[in-house]
């Protein structure tokens, strides 16, 4: 079975609207919608879980997603579930959900998504899938085309440069990232035994660190940035 997991449980902080970003719309439709649909077109999906935040239980938006996927929903097909303080408190709300509910069987495989993503390529997420019959822990990214420089972390406009580094060997990181999923679940039991031992922003990491399989980036869609600023949401909105 392959699990979808949304993630839009997040504050974000840094776009400085009243409403969160993932419900602010973009052509008449809330962000949280786009990652949706395309999940939903995805026919070897065959759970989709949406983490929400508490505090968004009584948001309109969350009420009309509920309304308009009522049928989904009776049919076991949507799931909507509370998320956690940090994104990784999120991620293993929506995988203890899965295994308390459904219980995780050796073959199943999950993808894990940012609602902030909605430009996601459908076809990227298909590879993805593919790939999860060969690799236990893989995620979307994409080559850098600008210089990389490590720099002194400030507040300041200007920052010190330290050095440079080879940009051939780097990559940015999205999402979804695609799972075995009893393999990122027991990595994250391990990981919750000492949270504060790595600084964690996305699930590869979870493998990195606490399994012996390697991890990997498929080559994928550069538009699939993550809404963070309202700079990034106008550029959407341009895309769109
Ligand atoms: O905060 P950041 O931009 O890294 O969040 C990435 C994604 O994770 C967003 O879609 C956000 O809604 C989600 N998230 C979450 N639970 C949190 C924090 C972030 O579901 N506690």
């Amino acid at each position: 079975m392959v699990y979808g997991v949304i993630l839009a449980a997040g504050i974000g902080k840094r776009m400085k609207t009243k409403e969160k970003k993932q419900f602010l719309c973009i052509n008449d439709k809330p962000i949280l919608y786009y990652s949706i649909e395309k999940f939903l077109t995805i026919k070897k999906i065959k759970k989709l879980i949406i983490v929400i935040n508490e505090s968004d239980k009584n948001n309109k938006v969350i009420l009309d997603l509920i309304n308009n996927y009522k049928d989904l929903i009776y049919d076991q097909k949507l799931f909507l579930i509370i998320g956690g303080k940090e994104r990784y408190d999120s991620v293993f709300n929506s995988l203890s959900f899965i295994n308390d509910y459904f219980g995780i069987k050796n073959n199943d495989r999950i993808l894990i998504h940012d609602s902030a993503r909605p430009n996601v390529d459908i076809k990227d997420i298909n590879k993805l899938i593919t790939s999860l019959s060969k690799y236990k822990a893989i995620t979307l990214g994409y080559k850098l085309s600008d210089s990389i420089k490590c720099i002194d972390k400030s507040k300041n406009v200007i920052k010190k440069v330290n050095n440079s580094v080879d940009r051939d060997t780097y990559y940015l990181i999205s999402t979804p990232q695609g799972f075995s999923l009893k393999e990122l679940y027991n990595c994250y039991l391990k990981f919750n035994k000492n949270r504060n031992k790595y600084k964690i922003t996305d699930d590869l990491q979870i493998i990195e660190y606490y399994s012996k399989n390697k991890t990997y980036v498929l080559d994928s869609n550069k538009l699939n940035y993550k809404i963070t600023t309202q700079e990034d949401l106008n550029v959407l909105k341009y895309i769109l």
